[in-house]
């Protein structure tokens, strides 16, 4: 199913929770909505849901206005599956009475889908990996398998849209990589479009194949996550996706030279933003330093004001001319070391 969001807001009183935001999701497409909490990520998902009606704009799907002002076509009618935090399973249902549930009353349900219920139900079990479980309660469950659950419920009558709302964000960490995984799968075998919510940038840029970042209810940018990760075009991506320091400086044209730099230290920044050249800065992600002992390599000076050991590397605070910087390295440096960062990656002039 292809979406189109043309213009939309929502108010909630004199609250502007989405501010006239457009949006084209391609029918099969992976959308991750990033964001920190409060920007309105959870709005955007309730009105693709029908929960909530914009205040101005449209919302059409596969080309039918499905939402204006004053009209909504109801949830039932959407065509759409939904995953939620809390997993909201049904105490006193099984397995597989959960995905029998939505293939019998979904109204959208294809003809097809609810005249091989049985077949159904165990193709969804077994894309899940529950086959062997269907006949447990939620409270015989672990928190994984309740997860998978719900999403075995989201898909069972075939929506043409998934929808999922920080769906991972109650499991823990080993959990969490592995349902990654699995939605990755789940979405290769159903081919649905899916928009995923998250305030985790290491889910976005794991799995979707765009990310719309969030921020006070407007789209900061739109992009691969590649795109995203290694070319933001605004502070507030740099800093909230790729975790980057905003070095101050000084640009001529597309070569750049840090505060504290002793003229021999020029980026080049072809790649860069207008944005930060406008702002006289220069993003760079901690991985993006070399680290090195200041004797021979020309390049920033600092010293090292805290270590911390991550297993494959060091992270690293190193105060500089202009702040602190946070750089991760395979080196070891100790506390106090001076230390000389360069650009990786060709980056250097
Ligand atoms: P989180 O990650 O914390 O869930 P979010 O990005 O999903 O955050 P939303 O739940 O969409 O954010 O909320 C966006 C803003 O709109 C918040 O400031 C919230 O307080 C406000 N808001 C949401 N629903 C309502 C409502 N029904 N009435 C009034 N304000 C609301």
């Amino acid at each position: 199913m292809s979406i189109q969001l043309t213009g939309v807001s929502k108010a909630f009183g004199k609250f502007q929770a989405i501010e006239s935001l457009s949006l084209s999701i391609q029918s099969g497409e992976f959308v991750a909505i990033l964001g920190p909490s409060g920007c309105g990520k959870t709005t955007l998902l309730r009105m693709l849901a029908g929960f909530e009606q914009p205040t101005t704009g449209e919302i059409a799907m596969n080309g039918t206005v499905v939402a204006k002002p004053g009209f909504s076509l109801p949830p039932e009618k959407r065509r759409i599956g939904m995953v939620f935090q809390a997993f909201a399973l049904w105490p006193h249902m099984n397995v597989a009475e959960h995905v029998r549930f939505p293939i019998r009353h979904h109204k959208e349900t294809p003809a097809r889908v609810r005249a091989n219920e049985q077949e159904r139900i165990a193709g969804v079990l077994q894309m899940v990996g529950l086959s062997q479980h269907g006949t447990r309660m939620p409270h015989e469950l672990s928190g994984g398998q309740k997860q998978r659950v719900a999403i075995a419920r989201a898909i069972a009558a075939e929506p043409s849209l998934l929808l999922m709302d920080e769906p991972l964000s109650s499991l823990d960490a080993m959990l969490r990589m592995e349902m990654r995984r699995e939605i990755q799968a789940i979405h290769r075998q159903t081919g649905t479009a899916i928009v995923y919510v998250t305030h985790d940038q290491g889910e976005a840029l794991a799995m979707a194949d765009r990310i719309v970042v969030m921020k006070d209810g407007r789209i900061e940018q739109i992009g691969t996550p590649q795109d995203i990760y290694l070319r933001p075009q605004t502070e507030f991506v740099a800093r909230f996706v790729s975790k980057a320091n905003l070095v101050r400086g000084r640009w001529e044209r597309n070569h750049f030279t840090p505060i504290g730099g002793d003229g021999t230290v020029r980026w080049n920044g072809e790649r860069v933003a207008d944005y930060f050249k406008e702002a006289g800065m220069y993003p760079v992600r901690p991985d993006q330093f070399q680290l090195g002992a200041p004797g021979r390599a020309r390049g920033l000076r600092g010293e090292v004001r805290n270590v911390q050991f991550q297993g494959k590397e060091f992270h690293y605070h190193v105060h500089c001319a202009d702040g602190l910087l946070e750089i991760s390295s395979p080196l070891q440096f100790q506390l106090n070391d001076e230390v000389s960062m360069t650009l990786a990656g060709g980056e250097e002039d």
